[in-house]
């Protein structure tokens, strides 16, 4: 159904700064309609500790709902987001919800947040070394993903901005990312569970 943006920080694509909670009615209408259909959609949610509780009623009340929430694999502000944005912590949500699934963040491993500040801010996406050598996966998070591959998919997060990155950003999944998983959860990252997702069938 798209990505939908409940807390969304400045990006380097927009600069919408906003909050809507997941547990809002017109989230509500989403989620059942998830439910019903079977439709999966994309859930963009930063992922400070107190917003969590409203995601979690959320997935507890719509067991049936498929959701894919976004660019899991970075950490916009370590001050806020301790709980989620680490293996333990996504591995935690997998164990409770059942209907939760997500995308895996497609910046490289120097990606800072605030997009624009040039010293300031935090480099973001902590699934990566951030040194300044080619982009090597954290052991922590290949163990996630090796293990629980059917939760995950690629998140491209291809939108008008970034069309010119689509072949790097691939090659960074491939080059990081699948070709260091076994075949059976790469085939299942890569492109078996978005199958699924999108279907509602196994691919064959
Ligand atoms: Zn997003």
């Amino acid at each position: 159904m798209g990505e939908f943006e409940a807390r969304h920080y400045v990006s380097s694509t927009n600069s919408r700064d906003i909050h809507t909670p997941v547990n809002s009615p017109g989230f509500e209408v989403i989620f059942r309609a998830s439910g019903e259909t079977g439709l999966p959609f994309l859930l963009h949610h930063e992922a400070e500790d107190d917003l969590l509780p409203e995601l979690e009623e959320m997935l507890r009340r719509f067991p049936q709902a498929n959701i894919v929430w976004c660019h899991v694999g970075r950490n916009r502000d370590p001050s806020r987001w301790k709980k989620f944005p680490t293996p333990e912590g996504v591995r935690a949500l997998i164990a409770r919800y059942p209907n939760l699934n997500f995308d895996i963040l497609q910046s490289g491993n120097m990606s800072r947040f605030p997009p624009n500040s040039v010293s300031g801010g935090v480099l973001d996406a902590v699934m990566y070394y951030q040194d300044a050598g080619p982009v090597r996966l954290r052991p922590e998070w290949l163990q996630l993903f090796e293990e629980r591959p059917e939760r995950f998919v690629l998140g491209s997060d291809v939108n008008t901005g970034r069309w010119s990155n689509y072949d790097q950003v691939f090659d960074r999944f491939r080059n990081a990312l699948l070709a260091r998983l076994s075949p059976a959860a790469a085939e299942l990252i890569a492109y078996r569970n978005a199958w699924r997702l999108m279907s509602g069938e196994a691919w064959t």
